[in-house]
């Protein structure tokens, strides 16, 4: 059979992105689709980099409000949501002519339209204005990312009731918000807006958010959030979310409380995108969870494709997916490659925020029993202190016998940046005991690494003499 490209990535964003431009680099001919007319998928346009932008914002009022004493500063009541994400349309512009660019320099032809499998080798691409045409590939990777989950009795209707990819679509800053789930997107959402002035209830069925993180983190979380004003409803079963038909949202719980809002984002979270790729026609099903199952080389059930990022499921991250792109495309063009590291950094860009690398120290005790754990609250390290950095904490979680490092949590200010010294330090086995022999620039709140480390060194001394 003769192609018309080696290999062809249906979807441009962190997944589809870097295994179109692995295959260019590796000598291949290579093509990537994408539906929408621009570049970058949902973590540019959708996701990652609009909420990131928003919450730059927040912090900024954040700290302007706390600093009253200095700047009389006040949000106006009707702020239009665009001054709050002003910066979003430079940052956008300039992502999408670095992506074109690189795209481009590496020879990958850019097809604008909507593929859909005809069988395992051939893509039909519908176009908007001209007629669909079909193309042939030896290799096929799908990474056509995920979409907002629809509970039924919500009634999404992205004018008072939004889903995360319409929220930020809002004309005005809401003067309440009700935000449905614990999750990621969740966590964000609530604590940005709440930051922004926002009244924000969340409501979610499991006790605490973020359930998969440390009880510490999302207790110093939901401790931060409700100090700024936020409510925090765990263990509520939302039955139904309509419009008022005046100027608001209602939320019914099945204990019989009623929210009122002036607007309501759903964040149930995000399922795989499969809309329009009829991948039955190459011999593709779904899993019962509604992904596309792949096995350790990301290799589908069908030889020549390949999957990536939100369409093969957790972690969906936007990190995680580029890598996951790169190594498909060379699972699928025979260039060997290691296992994926295991130690992938979770990130929460809430207000404070959140993250963590290996191990929780639940996980560490159920697997190896009586673990150590080194403690330094960012109030008792000089940076914190001047930067008054509260509800901050990071978190050594060591082996037994006080030595191995099996995981780091933080929750605070820079926790996402903070984790990957932890991480390092877990890729290169270091011993708990590198963090007392490195010298740490002062103040940091990276020396919080030795304050816990410290900890952990006396508590392991403890245990040798008992
Ligand atoms: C609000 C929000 C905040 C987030 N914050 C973070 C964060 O801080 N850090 C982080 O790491 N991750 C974050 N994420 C997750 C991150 O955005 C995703 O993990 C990432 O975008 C997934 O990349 P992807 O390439 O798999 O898919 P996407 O980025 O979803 O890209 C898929 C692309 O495929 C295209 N496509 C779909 N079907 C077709 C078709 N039939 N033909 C042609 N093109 C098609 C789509 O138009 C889209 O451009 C966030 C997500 C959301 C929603």
């Amino acid at each position: 059979m003769s192609y018309d490209f080696d290999l062809v990535v249906i979807g441009s964003g962190p997944a589809g992105q870097k295994a179109a431009v692995q295959g260019a680099k590796a000598g291949k001919k290579v093509a990537i689709v994408e539906r929408d007319k621009v570049l970058g998928g949902a973590c540019v346009h959708r996701g990652t980099i609009p909420s990131k932008t928003l919450r730059e914002n927040a912090l900024r009022v954040k700290n302007m409000r706390a600093n009253a004493a200095l700047a009389n500063f006040q949000l106006a009541e009707d702020t239009e949501m665009v001054t709050l994400i002003n910066r979003l349309d430079q940052v956008l512009l300039a992502h999408d002519q670095y992506m074109r660019k690189q795209i481009d320099r590496n020879n990958i032809t850019r097809i604008h339209g909507r593929a859909k499998f005809i069988d395992s080798h051939t893509l039909e691409i519908a176009r908007v204005r001209d007629a669909d045409y079909c193309i042939k590939a030896q290799n096929i990777i799908i990474a056509t990312g995920s979409f907002p989950r629809k509970p039924d009795n919500i009634a999404v209707d992205h004018e008072y009731i939004f889903d995360s990819d319409s929220v930020l679509s809002m004309l005005y800053l809401p003067r309440s918000l009700t935000v449905l789930g614990g999750g990621v997107i969740a966590s964000e959402y609530a604590s940005i807006f709440q930051a922004l002035g926002v009244k924000v209830t969340m409501i979610d069925k499991y006790p605490r958010p973020l359930g998969f993180l440390d009880q510490d983190l999302t207790d110093k979380f939901v401790h931060a959030f409700e100090s700024m004003g936020g409510t925090w409803l765990g263990e509520h079963n939302v039955v139904s979310a309509e419009f008022d038909g005046l100027a608001g949202v209602i939320t019914r719980c099945d204990n019989g409380l009623e929210i009122k809002s002036e607007k309501l984002l759903c964040a149930a979270g995000r399922i795989a995108n499969v809309k329009d790729l009829a991948i039955e026609n190459a011999g593709l099903s779904l899993s019962d969870r509604g992904l596309i199952p792949v096995d350790n080389n990301l290799r589908t059930s069908v030889a020549n494709i390949f999957a990536a990022g939100d369409v093969i499921g957790p972690p969906s991250l936007a990190s995680t997916s580029m890598e996951q792109g790169r190594r498909a495309t060379c699972n699928a063009i025979g260039i060997i490659m290691g296992r994926i590291a295991s130690t992938i950094p979770s990130g929460i860009y809430a207000i404070p925020e959140l993250s963590a690398v290996g191990l929780t120290e639940q996980q560490a005790r159920d697997k190896h029993g009586e673990v150590i754990v080194g403690k330094a609250n960012f109030e008792e390290i000089a940076r914190g202190q001047i930067s008054d950095i509260q509800d901050g904490m990071l978190k050594l979680i060591c082996a037994p016998d006080g030595k191995e490092l099996l995981g780091v949590s933080i929750v605070g200010e820079g926790a996402t940046e903070l984790i990957h010294i932890g991480q390092m330090a877990l890729l290169s086995q270091s011993p708990v005991d590198i963090f007392v022999e490195s010298i740490f620039n002062f103040p940091t709140l990276a020396e919080a690494y030795r304050v816990a480390a410290l900890s952990v060194i006396g508590q392991r001394e403890q245990r040798g003499k008992g």
